[in-house]
C-alpha cells in the first residue's frame, strides 16, 4: 500500500490546510523541537482509525483540533485525508476498481468523528479493516512513536506477539471474529427468548 499524500486542516498545530506529498523512497521530516513532526505521524495514525486519545497525547479526542494561539482563534473541526496509490492493486480486493483510494476523517467539537472512503461515509471499523487487511494501520509496528522501543523491550510477550500478528496480516481476522462472536451471542439470546415464548404457548 503506497501512501501518496497526507492532507491536514485544523489538526493540532496544522491550522492551515497543509498538503504533504509523499514521494517514492525514503522521506525524512526535519525541524526544530515542537514544530509538529510527531503531529504529522499522529495525523497518519488518526486517519487510519486510532481511537485512543492517549495515543494521540491528549486528554480527549477533541484535543486534536487546533486549540488556538495568542494570535489565532481555536478551530471547531479538524480533518485529515490520506490518499493511497492503488495502481499496483495492493489494497484489499474490494478496492480493485480504484486507481487511488481517498480515506478521510473529520472531527467536530461535540459531534465526534466521521469517516469517508472515496467520498462515501463509512464506519470507523471499515477504515480500520481496510488498513488491517493490508497489514498496516494505526497500531502498525511500522509507525514507531517516541519511547516505543523502550516500552517494547519491557513489555509482556503477549504484546510482542501482536507485532507478529500485525505483520502476518491477521489482525483484521481477529476483529471479524469478535464481530461474529457478538452476532452469535445475540442469536443465542434470541433463541433462548424464543424457547421461553414457545414454552408459554404449549
Ligand atoms: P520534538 O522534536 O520535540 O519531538 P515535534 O516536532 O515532534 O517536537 P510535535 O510534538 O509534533 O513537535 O508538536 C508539538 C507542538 O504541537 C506544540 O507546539 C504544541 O503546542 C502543538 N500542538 C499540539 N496540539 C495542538 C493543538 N490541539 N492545537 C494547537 N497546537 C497544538
Amino acid at each position: 500500500m503506497k501512501f501518496n499524500r497526507l492532507r491536514l486542516s485544523g489538526f493540532k498545530s496544522f491550522v492551515d490546510p497543509t498538503d504533504l506529498i509523499i514521494e517514492p523512497g525514503l522521506t525524512g521530516v526535519v525541524g526544530p523541537n515542537g514544530c509538529g513532526k510527531s503531529n504529522l505521524l499522529e495525523a497518519l495514525r488518526w486517519v487510519m482509525g486510532e481511537n485512543s486519545f492517549k495515543n494521540m497525547r491528549g486528554t480527549g479526542m477533541e484535543d486534536v483540533i487546533f486549540a488556538g494561539t495568542a494570535g489565532r482563534p481555536a478551530r471547531n473541526h479538524a480533518e485529515v485525508t490520506l490518499i493511497i496509490d492503488n495502481a499496483d492493486r495492493s489494497a484489499p480486493a474490494a478496492y480493485n476498481d480504484c486507481e487511488t483510494i481517498e480515506v478521510s476523517r473529520k472531527i467536530e467539537r461535540e459531534q465526534g468523528s466521521t469517516y469517508r472512503i472515496n467520498g462515501r461515509e463509512v464506519r470507523a471499523r471499515d477504515v480500520q479493516l481496510l488498513f488491517a487487511d493490508a497489514s498496516t494501520g494505526a497500531h502498525s509496528p511500522a509507525l514507531v512513536r517516541q519511547g516505543q522501543i523502550a516500552q517494547l523491550i519491557s513489555s509482556k510477550p503477549i504484546n510482542r506477539r501482536r507485532i507478529l500478528e500485525e505483520a502476518a496480516g491477521i489482525t483484521g481476522l481477529y476483529t471479524r471474529r469478535h464481530e461474529a462472536e457478538l452476532r452469535l451471542k445475540a442469536a443465542e439470546t434470541n433463541l433462548t427468548r424464543l424457547d421461553d415464548v414457545v414454552a408459554q404457548l404449549e
